[in-house]
């Protein structure tokens, strides 16, 4: 019980990534207040976790709010006493080549990823800080690297990056460790609805993105999850500004 008296909060806590990781946590001993966009997937989550034996509650945030998230982080600290451990893991796609992407395609991806990912940190800080002690980590992508038709998602996710190494030079001198996970191919809602659109069989795109990853098979959230509770825990306590691809090799 890694994570014994500790206190998570999830972002995008609903679904995929978000979901797996809040269970993760919860198994090892943290109380995780799991909040999406829909309060109906934060429950279920929740739910799924107090089944299991943890302490959980499902919370509706937007994290494009800062009236949603600075009151997210307030009822998780009501309910659960302190704030320990932040994953910010809210994220949509609208790709589309540059020549047709819309203002709208870019703005919600860069305020969903970058704005949501700066509300949450800031929200957890003051937390953190108060306690000297924290796990903030940030979701990145191998899109980072560049990927036709995400301009949009390419461009947050590398800023997400800058964001994650800033933060752990502002935040280290109280006890605050932030790091990113970069995450290549992992099986989701959001790769589903990815083959979806391009008209493509997701079994398909499956496969043949195994073929060309290394360990030849896409992710799985849990993948993913472990390695958000490695960063979160005191073993990785000397490991800062940091991001981890997690993409079945060493490149997407
Ligand atoms: P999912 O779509 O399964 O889960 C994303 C969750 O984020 C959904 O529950 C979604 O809610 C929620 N969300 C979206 N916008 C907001 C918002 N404004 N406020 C709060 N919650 C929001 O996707 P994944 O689990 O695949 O993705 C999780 C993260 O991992 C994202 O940041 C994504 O970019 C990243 N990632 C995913 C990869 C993959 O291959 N799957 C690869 C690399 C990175 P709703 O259902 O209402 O939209």
């Amino acid at each position: 019980m890694q994570f014994k008296d500790r206190v998570a909060l999830v972002t995008g806590g609903g679904r995929g990534i978000g979901a797996e990781t809040a269970k993760v946590l919860a198994a090892g001993g943290a109380a995780v207040a799991v909040t999406d966009m829909d309060l109906g997937p934060a429950q279920e989550t929740a739910a799924e976790i107090r089944a299991a034996g943890g302490r959980a509650i499902g919370i509706a945030c937007d994290v494009t709010s800062r009236g949603n998230v600075d009151a997210a982080f307030e009822q998780a600290v009501k309910e659960f006493g302190r704030l320990d451990i932040l994953f910010a893991c809210a994220g949509i796609t609208r790709d589309n080549l540059l020549h047709k992407m819309t203002e709208d395609e870019w703005d919600a991806v860069v305020t969903t990823h970058l704005k949501g990912s700066f509300l949450s940190a800031q929200a957890a800080q003051r937390y953190m800080v108060a306690q000297n002690y924290g796990k903030i980590v940030l979701t990145s992508s191998t899109s980072a690297l560049g990927n036709r038709g995400q301009a949009n998602y390419s461009a947050v996710k590398a800023g997400i990056q800058g964001l994650t190494k800033t933060l752990a030079i502002e935040l280290g001198a109280f006890g605050i460790n932030v790091n990113a996970v970069a995450p290549g191919f992992i099986e989701t809602r959001m790769t589903r609805a990815t083959a979806e659109r391009m008209g493509v069989d997701f079994e398909q795109m499956k496969a043949a993105a195994a073929k060309v990853i290394p360990l030849r098979r896409v992710g799985q959230p849990k993948d993913v999850a472990h390695v958000v509770a490695f960063l979160s825990s005191d073993q990785a306590s000397y490991v800062s500004g940091q991001v981890i691809y997690i993409a079945g090799g060493p490149k997407a």
